[in-house]
């Protein structure tokens, strides 16, 4: 029944994209204006609808973290998207003058997008704008793990879009398998690295490239020179937001030896500071399933049985889906904490004696979706960068290089393939076609065939070949 209902949507997308010519920048500007309006007018209900999903999300959170950069990211494709779309001209060779090459930014077709659960809205909403900016046709299908926030999504875009632009369906795993099944001409992901692996293989099957938006373990360094309070305050930032629910979140942190505790006390205190009493507190995200967080507690009870120090809060333990802020310390290479994404606010704290100690462990481990690094020494960024590679990376802070609309997001190796957001979101979703325009002279059908002196003396002239 849902195969039919997705391939019937789809076939009238591709019909409709083969058919219609690619809206120009006028509509493709209309289109994105309604998904802004659209937001903007039923900003509380979305809230409410993620955090009866969460069951309990900031609304704090909720707008700042997913509409404030939805909405931003929509506005700067307004503004910027009649440049993006002009011909690019490129340059002709010599021998091939008179005539003139450009690429034309093209709709790819049908785009369909699969989003999970953790910022439901916003990693819908980001890679649909790149999408429609683009000119494509759009199919979202939003994680069955926000049931509200899809079905809400789902009515306020048929409210406003022809499902032939843009449909939302959302439903369950074997929706999204079916989904992903779609000859869809491109097909963005974001989630984990597993589904990820059967989402291309899905893809393979019709040859339908792939954005993929992964996750993994991203570190945050904090370089010796570094102030301590400010490098606590940033990284505790980047881990409690969502409680920890975030894929560019600071995983775990590696800290000068010495400086441990101070580290250690100074991350709980600004966690009493910035959530007074914690548990209960509605700016303290809950995690999103008893699933979720039945791992999150087994992963804790596997340091604390390997004798590891776990710091937290005795009063911040309670029996709720809110799982407390907590630090264990040089856990074993081994334990869960260490060998998996973590997705939730417990932090891991790992001592160097060395930089290259550090940039040792970083580069033991897959690359990272993103790295967060901690100095005012140029000498040190300058070897970090150049030594540790990531999908992104902020310095001096945690999280923020995904809200620059003029930098692209994405991973590299295991966190992703392809990136977007403004510039390079409209590019990884257009096709760059390549027009070449024969001037009116065609010098070089004069060199044969029949090939002959005249090839011969252009092979040694223009490639010194005999
Ligand atoms: P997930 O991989 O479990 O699910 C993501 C989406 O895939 C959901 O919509 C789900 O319905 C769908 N899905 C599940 N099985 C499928 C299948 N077999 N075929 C096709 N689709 C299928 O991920 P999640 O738990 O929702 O999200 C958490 C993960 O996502 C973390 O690893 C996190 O790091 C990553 N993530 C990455 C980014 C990024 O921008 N790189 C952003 C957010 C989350």
């Amino acid at each position: 029944m849902i195969t039919t209902i997705l391939r019937g949507r789809f076939d009238a997308q591709f019909s409709a994209s083969r058919q219609m010519p690619a809206p120009d920048a006028s509509l493709r500007r209309d289109r994105l204006l309604q998904l802004q309006t659209l937001l903007i007018d039923n900003a509380d209900a979305l809230c409410t609808a993620i955090s009866a999903d969460f069951g309990g999300r900031s609304v704090s959170e909720t707008k700042l973290l997913e509409l404030l950069p939805a909405v931003r990211g929509i506005a700067h494709a307004r503004r910027k998207l009649a440049g993006w779309m002009k011909d690019e001209r490129r340059p002709v060779e010599l021998i091939f003058q008179p005539s003139k090459a450009w690429l034309r930014h093209e709709p790819l077709g049908v785009v369909g997008i699969i989003s999970p659960w953790n910022y439901p809205l916003l990693l819908a909403v980001s890679p649909l704008t790149d999408a429609l900016a683009a000119g494509n046709r759009v199919m979202v299908k939003p994680s069955e793990l926000t049931p509200a926030f899809s079905e809400l999504f789902a009515t306020l875009i048929a409210s406003r879009f022809d499902a032939q632009d843009i449909t939302v369906i959302p439903g369950d795993v074997e929706v999204a398998k079916a989904f992903a099944a779609l000859p869809f001409d491109h097909l963005f992901f974001t989630g984990s690295a597993t589904v990820g692996r059967s989402v291309m293989r899905a893809a393979a099957e019709n040859l339908t490239p792939v954005t993929l938006e992964l996750g993994g373990k991203s570190p945050a360094i904090v370089a010796e020179d570094y102030p301590l309070e400010k490098a606590v305050q940033s990284i505790a930032f980047g881990k409690f937001v969502n409680a920890g629910q975030t894929c560019i979140a600071p995983d775990y942190v590696l800290v000068p030896r010495d400086k441990i505790d101070a580290f250690a006390k100074a991350f709980l205190a600004r966690a009493e500071e910035a959530y007074p009493g914690v548990i209960g507190n509605e700016d303290y995200s809950a995690i999103i399933t008893d699933r979720h967080k039945d791992r999150l507690n087994a992963a804790l009870a596997e340091v604390q049985d390997a004798g590891c120090r776990v710091l937290n809060h005795e009063s911040w333990i309670q029996n709720s889906r809110q799982c407390a802020p907590t630090l264990v310390i040089d856990p074993p290479p081994t334990c869960l904490l260490m060998r998996e994404e973590i997705f939730g606010p417990i932090l891991p704290v790992i001592g160097y004696d060395t930089l290259d100690e550090a940039l040792a462990l970083v580069n033991s481990r897959d690359r990272p979706l993103a790295l967060y690094l901690f100095t005012h020494d140029r000498k040190v960024e300058e070897e970090v960068l150049s030594r540790a590679t990531s999908g992104g990376v902020t310095v001096n802070g945690t999280l923020l290089h995904i809200a620059q609309h003029g930098l692209p997001f994405g991973g590299i190796g295991p966190s992703g393939m392809g990136a977007y957001h403004g510039h390079e979101g409209f590019k990884r979703l257009s096709h760059a076609r390549a027009v070449y325009k024969v001037g009116p002279v065609n010098g070089f059908e004069w060199f044969g065939p029949p090939w002959g002196l005249l090839s011969r003396l252009a092979l040694r002239l223009l490639g010194g070949i005999r």
